[in-house]
């Protein structure tokens, strides 16, 4: 197992800086996520912990030892590339037993090992075939196959399963973290999905132009989003101009024009304009006629999605989306009361990067 820390890493291509000042500490065995835009520095971030790209500033360690400037086939890592990056001409087979035939591993051995990952990427079969002659998911999973057989002490992935279709993805989600977690190797994944990034990582860091904004739990950066890209990145959000008017008990008093509404919230902003980030699925309907935080709203759009109902709905002047229950009987044209919990709305500054999301 292998602890991999970034210190003040900064990779420019020309006048484009790829990745700026990049602080991380990566925990042995951990699986840890990058996400961000396209572009904003993620592979080049994983790159460079492979050693295909050498940092202008900053240093990698592995563990305490300085690997910034150590050719990639001396870090034992294994790196799964987005377009594959299989031999055209060897068998899947021999694709995925190329790395252990370099390391000298006995014929035997090395049967057994393919066959085993063979069967947990489920490509049981397929072994004398040639990767033209498998679909693009097919290819990519030999691509997994082929890092995994050489257990890697550090597997970097990017964008894996991007090539699969929806059920596929979601089995090897599942599969691809139950043998991480079996194999305790530290992994480092990169993906702009954010429901892998949710379901799968033990921590996940936030990208935006080379620049890491946030670090944490799933559950930290979607409940404690530190800021507006961050909040608008990871989930879906409703961002609402508000004034911050002053402390009530342990809660901030905000008012919003638009609604026409005071709310109490949560946040470290003293006063000023501010953003309040409601998720849809903080609301629930309110029997109540009036109270604290009750918003009356008029639904314009209600549609039923399976696993919930998703409304548009307008309080005074702003927009609102919600999720309901699915069996919520509410239809385009009612007037409805929602109730949002307090800590359920986070106020942030009104700063930042909120043109991009
Ligand atoms: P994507 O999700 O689209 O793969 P990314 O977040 O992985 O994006 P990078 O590939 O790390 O982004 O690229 C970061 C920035 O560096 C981009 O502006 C990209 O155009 C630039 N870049 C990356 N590699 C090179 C290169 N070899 N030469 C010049 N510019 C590069």
């Amino acid at each position: 197992m292998t602890r991999i820390r970034l210190e003040n890493v900064t990779k420019v291509y020309g006048s484009v800086v790829a990745v700026d000042r990049a602080t991380l500490e990566i925990e042995d065995g951990e699986f840890f996520t990058i996400i961000g835009p396209s572009g904003c520095g993620k592979t080049t971030t994983l790159r460079m912990i492979a050693g295909f790209e050498v940092p202008e500033e900053g240093r990698i360690f592995f563990d305490d030892r300085d690997v910034t400037f150590l050719k990639p086939y001396l870090r034992n890592t294994a790196m799964v590339f987005q377009n594959y990056a299989l031999w055209p001409h060897m068998t899947v087979y021999d694709n995925i037993a190329y790395g252990l035939r370099l390391r000298k591993v006995p014929e035997e051995e090395i049967k057994r090992r393919v066959r085993r990952v063979l069967e947990l990427v489920d490509l049981v079969g397929l072994e004398n075939r040639y990767p033209l002659q498998l679909s693009g998911g097919q290819q990519q999973r030999v691509a997994l196959a082929r890092a995994l057989v050489v257990e890697p002490s550090v597997l970097l992935l990017d964008e894996p399963l991007s090539n699969l279709d929806a059920k596929l993805r979601l089995e090897m989600r599942e599969e691809l973290r139950s043998l991480q977690r079996r194999l305790g190797i530290t992994t480092v994944y990169v993906t702009h999905d954010q429901l892998e990034a949710l379901s799968m990582s033990d921590r996940i860091a936030v990208m935006n132009r080379g620049r890491i904004l946030q670090v944490g739990t799933p559950e930290d950066l979607y409940m404690r989003p530190r800021n507006l890209f961050v909040a608008g990145f990871l989930g879906r959000s409703n961002l609402v101009k508000v004034r911050v008017k002053g402390r009530r008990n342990s809660y901030l008093e905000v008012y919003s024009p638009t609604m026409q509404e005071s709310l109490l919230a949560v946040g470290e902003v003293e006063a000023g304009s501010a953003i309040a980030v409601i998720r849809p699925e903080s609301f629930e309907e309110a029997r109540e006629a009036a109270g604290e935080n009750i918003l009356e709203a008029r639904v314009e759009y209600s549609m039923f999605l399976g696993d919930k109902r998703e409304l548009r709905v307008r309080v005074g002047e702003e927009r609102l989306v919600v999720y309901l229950p699915p069996d919520s009987r509410v239809e385009a044209g009612d007037r409805i009361r929602l109730r949002v919990k307090p800590e359920r709305i986070m106020v942030l500054p009104a700063t930042g990067d909120i043109e991009e999301i």
